[in-house]
């Protein structure tokens, strides 16, 4: 049976057609009905269906009937294309042998494909090259067929041409699938050796991890050991994944991917990564290769309402063992209570975290801007790591600061260049290398992360009309001429609004900052100051001016509905909002540093 497995990933850059070529696939396959069809199968997250974009990576098993009689198994894992989720891409590539390289025939080669190739080529997987969306208008499937071969080196006659809008070529690809992605390896009889890629937590099975057996098999009645931990527990089901169901099996051998239950309540008892073997007869050694997601950057959230703080940190728990990057850990602020300092692996999953805890565990968050990870070398000699800015010693104290650094790939047409390079000297960014790669240009850059965190993508597609992309990774520490600036609401700091800055830019941000923030804070019966400073100087100032009359005054008598919207509207408001000494304060204020800069 084992040679009839094909395991197998869909990579891309981001809205390449993943997820759409994965519905085909599930139809051609009558994995799903064309009844039970609807858009972006496998992106099963409600946030993932109205973002349109895959988070987690999904597992689903189906079943292909070949064009030569035989019938084949095909584990299909999605992966996420963007770039926060880098991680999930690396730990899907380990539970397979091959992947589809979706690149969009209108498009062509981006920093993502080039980025997921080469994660691919690290796993040694067989690469299938799918041109796809070949129904568009635009489409040039055979330049960008010789812009793979150019660029990543594979032949351009090992593309598939395919629509996963109209079907196109999709028979093609499972035909490839079966004849050039090899059958998984593993001998039946070694001792277990599965790998966790992913898990959920069930409210009365508890944690359930998804596996891929390597070696072995394991099966109802198995004790199992958890590599990391040595804890055992007794498996009670094991399973596969069929389309929107955990179906049961009698067993799960090598090569296949599936989930068990073994009444597991810790979460940190089967992370992610971690290798499962029995408890009689372990395997040598724990699967190997795994990088572990590191989160850069962190932010505090905060529930509105101080007495959700536990509701917040369970919320937190079960949160991040659906997704193993995800750190936390408690934090106070003056300004904003109790709550918790979260890190991250980029703005997207910050954000992605922020609306599935309100959404999922129905929680009301504030969230103060994300920043990056300094270090610090005091004047007595020890380094400290700052997670939070308001956490900045005072300079006197402090000898250097370190900004961590990214190695920035961007990707673009050459008429965006001379644009490109004057935003990345902008965001402080020092040129490493320029070539030709195709008829693109591949710019490689040093930019300190902080710098790029906010606006940079939006700013690097609007200046190219959209063609140029990116991709980064971490690049180690440097040191930087930077500063805490300090915010002041009617002449108290504010904890969680303060940030670090480079000395050059910090007026300019600090300007941009006390405007905005004298904008969105609502007028109250006295005026506001709000100051920007720098150590004690008063960098920049704003005010928001006192309130004139009663919001209410002036409908009094008037439509009772309209000022029935008026207090459900500013009930709204409330909701989001955070008393700052005598000051409303609402959440918008605590992102002001996103839009500066
Ligand atoms: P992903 O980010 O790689 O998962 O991309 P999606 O599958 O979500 O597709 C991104 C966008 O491209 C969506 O608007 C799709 O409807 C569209 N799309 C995907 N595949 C095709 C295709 O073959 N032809 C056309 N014309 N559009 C497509
Ligand atoms: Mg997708």
């Amino acid at each position: 049976m084992q040679e009839r497995i094909r395991n197998f990933s869909i990579i891309a850059h981001v809205d390449h057609g993943k997820s759409t070529l994965a519905d085909r696939i599930l139809q051609m396959t009558k994995a799903v009905s064309d009844r039970e069809m609807r858009e972006q199968f496998l992106d099963s997250l409600e946030l993932e269906r109205e973002r349109g974009i895959t988070i987690k990576a999904s597992a689903v098993r189906l079943f292909y009937q070949s064009k030569a009689g035989e019938t084949y198994i095909f584990n299909l894992i999605d992966t996420p294309g963007h770039v926060d989720f880098g991680y999930e891409v690396s730990r899907a590539l380990a539970a397979v042998e091959g992947v589809l390289l979706v690149v969009d025939a209108s498009q062509g080669v981006e920093a993502q494909t080039i980025a997921n190739f080469y994660l691919a080529m690290e796993h040694e997987h067989t690469i299938i090259p799918v041109i796809n969306k070949i129904d568009l208008p635009g489409a040039q499937p055979l330049e960008v067929a010789l812009e793979v071969e150019e660029v990543l080196g594979i032949p351009a006659d090992e593309c598939i041409f395919a629509s996963g809008k109209t079907g196109q070529g999709v028979d093609e690809i499972l035909e490839a699938i079966v004849a050039r992605i090899p059958a998984p390896k593993g001998h039946p009889e070694h001792p277990l050796q599965a790998l966790i890629f992913d898990s959920i937590f069930d409210a009365y099975q508890g944690v359930i991890p998804y596996v891929r057996v390597m070696d072995g098999s394991i099966q109802p009645g198995d004790r199992i050991r958890i590599w990391s931990t040595g804890k055992v527990f007794e498996v009670d089901k094991v399973g596969v994944f069929r389309p929107g169901a955990l179906e049961p099996v009698a067993r799960l051998g090598p090569g296949e991917v599936g989930w068990i239950t073994a009444a597991i309540r810790e979460i940190g008892d089967a992370q992610v990564g971690d290798t499962i073997t029995l408890a009689q007869n372990p395997c040598d050694a724990p699967y190997p290769g795994f990088q572990p997601a590191k989160p850069v950057v962190f932010a505090g959230l905060y529930p509105t309402d101080t007495q959700d703080y536990n509701r917040l940190r369970e919320a937190l728990e079960k949160l991040k063992l659906n997704d193993a990057a995800l750190s936390f850990e408690p934090e106070t602020s003056e300004a904003l209570g109790f709550g918790f300092r979260c890190g991250f692996l980029g703005l997207l999953h910050a954000e992605i975290v922020q609306e599935r805890l309100e959404r999922e565990f129905d929680l009301d968050l504030i969230s103060t801007a994300p920043s990056v990870i300094y270090r610090v070398k005091l004047t007595n000699g020890e380094e400290i790591e700052i997670h939070n800015p308001s956490e900045l010693p005072n300079p006197d104290k402090i000898e250097a600061i370190y900004e961590p650094y990214v190695k920035l790939t961007v990707y673009t047409p050459e008429e965006y260049v001379g644009s490109i390079m004057q935003l990345l000297q902008e965001k402080r960014g020092k040129m490493g290398n320029m070539h030709y790669v195709g008829k693109r240009v591949e710019m490689v850059y040093e930019v300190p992360f902080g710098e790029i965190l906010y606006d940079f993508h939006d700013r690097l597609k609007s200046l190219s009309r959209g063609y140029a992309s990116m991709d980064y990774e971490q690049a180690g520490y440097q040191e930087g001429e930077l500063v805490k600036v300090s915010i002041l609401v009617n002449e108290e700091p504010v904890d969680a609004l303060a940030f670090i800055a480079h000395k050059d830019k910090a007026y300019g941000i600090g300007r941009e900052i006390v405007d905005k923030l004298a904008e969105v804070i609502p007028r109250q019966q006295f005026a506001v100051p709000i100051q920007a400073a720098i150590g004690g100087k008063i960098i920049a100032r704003a005010t928001v001016k006192a309130l004139r009359k009663d919001v209410l005054a002036k409908c009094y008598g008037g439509d009772i509905t309209r000022k029935k919207k008026l207090l459900e509207k500013q009930k709204e408001g409330k909701k989001r909002m955070k008393a700052i000494g005598k000051v409303d304060v609402p959440q918008e204020a605590f992102l002001a540093v996103l839009s500066a800069g």
